[in-house]
C-alpha cells in the first residue's frame, strides 16, 4: 500500500478535500466529510476510514460516487474508493478531512445536559404581530385554529408552505408561543419546534452516542412536533425515515404535527411517496406571494412598533419597489430608520430614494420584457417570435396582451417603450392590453390566476 508520507497522495487528497468542500457546501461537509481520513492507495483501490459504521455506510451512500469522481480526477489509476471503519484510536496521525485546527464533530459527552427538545423561538414572532391580509389570511386561520385546539380533526398535520421570507418560520413560532404560554383551563402542551437541519443534527448524533433511543423518546413525548424547512430533508433517507416514523408515532397518538416547507406536498419532489402522502392529508395551507396592501400594512406596523413616524408616501413608496419578500421590507425599513436615527433627518422621500439605492437597483434590473415574454410564452406554450408577430387569432393575442400587462405591472418601462418590445406596436395598443387583462382579471377568477401565478414565478 502506497504510504500515507507519499507527499503526491497527500496533495491530492487536499486538492479532493477542498472540491469537496466546494462541491457539498460547508454545512454538509463539516457534518459527514470532515471525518473521512485517507488510509492509501492499494493498488488501484483507494482506502479512506472513518470512525463508525453508521458515519462509513452513509459517507459511502451519499458521497461515494462523488469522492471517486474527484479522486479519478486526480490519479486515472485510481479504479475505485473502499470505505473502511477505523476507531479513531487507530487511525494515528492519518491526514484527516478536517483542517488542521478545526475540531472534529463528536458526540456530546455522556455528562453533557440533554439538549431540549425545542429550538429558541424568537419572541418578535408572535401573533399579535402577523399583519393578516389576503395571501396569507387562510395559512393564519389555520395556525390560530391549531394553537387553539392542537390535534383537531382536519388539521393535523398541519402544512404550511410558500416561497422565502413570506411568513412561515413566524407563524410556527406564534404556534408554539401561544401554545407554550400556559392558559387558564388548559393543561399544559410540552411543544418541540425545530428546523428539519436541527432535526438532522439531533438525529445524526444520536446515532453516534448510540443514543437514538433517547432521541425518539423524546420526540415522542411532545404534544405537538414542529418542523421547519422540511424540504432540507430532500435527498437525506434516514434521516426522512426517522421523522416518518416520528411522524406516524405522534400522529397515532393523537398530538399535533406542524411542518412547513417551501412547495406544497405534491411538488416536494425527492421525498419519499409515503411521506408526501401523509404531509398532505391534514390541512395544506399556502403563504401566496404579497401584495402591495399587505406590504404595506406591514410597513406600518413595524414602524408603528419601533416608534418612528413614517410617513405613508414613504410607505407607499417601499411596498411598491419591495416586492419580493417580507424580510427585505423589512430589512429596508429597519435601514431607512436607522438611518434616519443616525443623521437626525425625517424620512423623506428622498433619502429613501438615497439609503436604499443598491436595493432598488436590484429590484429594478430583476425583470426584463424579454424575461416577461419568455415566460408568458412557455406558460402559454407560443413561440417567443408570436409577442412581436402580427398574428391576431386569440390564443397568440391574448398572451401577448397578458405579457404587456405585466411589462407595466412589474417593470417601469413606459407604454411607448414596451409597445416597442412587442413589434413595434402603439403605445395605445398596450394601454388597450392592460385594460383588458384588468377587466378579465376582476371577471374570470381562473384567468386572474393564473396571471398572478405567472406574476408570481417572474418576481420571484
Ligand atoms: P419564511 O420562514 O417564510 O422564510 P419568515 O417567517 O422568516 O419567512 O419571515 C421573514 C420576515 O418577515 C420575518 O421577520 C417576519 O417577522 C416577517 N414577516 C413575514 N410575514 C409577515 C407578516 N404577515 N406580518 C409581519 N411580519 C411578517
Ligand atoms: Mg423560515
Amino acid at each position: 500500500m502506497a504510504s500515507l508520507g507519499d507527499n503526491h497522495l497527500a496533495e491530492a487528497w487536499a486538492r479532493v478535500r477542498a472540491r469537496l468542500l466546494a462541491e457539498v457546501g460547508e454545512v454538509e461537509y463539516r457534518t459527514w466529510l470532515k471525518q473521512v481520513t485517507l488510509s492509501g492507495l492499494n493498488g488501484d483501490e483507494l482506502v479512506v476510514t472513518l470512525p463508525t459504521r453508521f458515519l462509513r455506510d452513509w459517507v459511502n451512500k451519499e458521497y461515494g460516487e462523488l469522492i471517486t469522481a474527484f479522486w479519478q480526477a486526480e490519479n486515472g489509476a485510481v479504479r475505485r474508493v473502499e470505505f473502511r471503519t477505523a476507531p479513531a484510536a487507530a487511525r494515528g496521525n492519518a491526514p484527516s478531512l478536517a483542517e488542521p485546527a478545526a475540531a472534529p464533530l463528536t458526540a456530546p459527552p455522556a455528562a453533557a445536559k440533554p439538549e431540549g427538545s425545542s429550538a429558541p423561538l424568537d419572541p418578535r414572532f408572535t401573533f399579535e404581530t402577523f399583519v393578516v391580509g389576503k395571501p396569507n389570511e387562510f395559512a393564519y386561520a389555520c395556525a390560530r385554529r391549531v394553537a387553539e385546539a392542537p390535534a383537531s380533526a382536519g388539521f393535523n398535520p398541519l402544512f404550511l408552505y410558500g416561497g422565502v421570507g413570506l411568513g412561515k418560520t413566524h407563524l410556527m413560532h406564534a404556534i408554539a408561543w401561544e401554545l407554550s404560554t400556559k392558559q387558564p383551563g388548559r393543561a399544559p402542551v410540552s411543544v418541540a419546534y425545530m428546523s428539519a437541519e436541527k432535526f438532522m443534527y439531533r438525529f445524526i448524533n444520536a446515532l453516534r452516542s448510540q443514543s437514538t433511543l433517547e432521541f425518539k423518546n423524546e420526540l415522542r413525548s411532545v404534544d405537538v412536533l414542529m418542523i421547519d424547512d422540511l424540504q432540507f430533508l430532500i435527498g437525506k433517507d434516514n434521516t426522512q425515515e426517522e421523522f416518518f416514523h416520528t411522524f406516524n408515532a405522534l400522529v397515532d397518538a393523537g398530538k399535533q404535527i406542524v411542518v412547513s416547507a417551501d412547495k406544497s406536498p405534491s411538488d416536494l419532489s425527492g421525498l419519499e411517496d409515503r411521506l408526501r402522502t401523509r404531509l398532505g392529508c391534514g390541512m395544506v395551507a399556502d403563504l401566496h406571494a404579497t401584495t402591495f396592501e399587505l406590504r404595506y400594512s406591514i410597513l406600518e406596523a413595524k414602524a408603528q412598533r419601533a416608534g418612528v413616524d413614517v410617513a405613508p408616501k414613504v410607505l407607499e413608496f417601499l411596498a411598491r419597489k419591495i416586492t419580493s419578500n417580507n424580510r427585505e421590507l423589512e430589512g429596508a425599513l429597519n435601514r431607512l430608520v436607522a438611518h434616519a436615527n443616525l443623521f437626525n433627518r425625517p424620512l423623506t422621500l428622498e433619502t429613501a430614494h438615497e439609503v436604499l439605492h443598491d436595493v432598488l437597483k436590484a429590484h429594478d434590473r430583476k425583470i426584463s420584457i424579454q424575461e416577461i415574454q419568455k415566460r408568458v410564452c412557455e406558460h402559454y406554450n407560443i413561440r417567443i417570435a408570436e409577442m412581436s408577430s402580427a398574428r391576431r387569432a386569440r390564443n397568440i393575442a391574448r398572451p401577448r396582451q397578458v405579457a404587456m400587462y405585466l411589462a407595466k405591472q412589474l417593470t417601469s418601462k413606459s407604454l411607448p417603450d414596451i409597445g416597442r418590445h412587442f413589434g413595434d406596436r402603439d403605445h395605445t395598443t398596450v394601454m388597450h392590453a392592460v385594460n383588458r387583462i384588468t377587466q378579465l382579471i376582476a371577471e374570470d377568477a381562473a384567468f386572474a390566476e393564473d396571471v398572478e401565478l405567472l406574476k408570481r414565478t417572474l418576481e420571484n
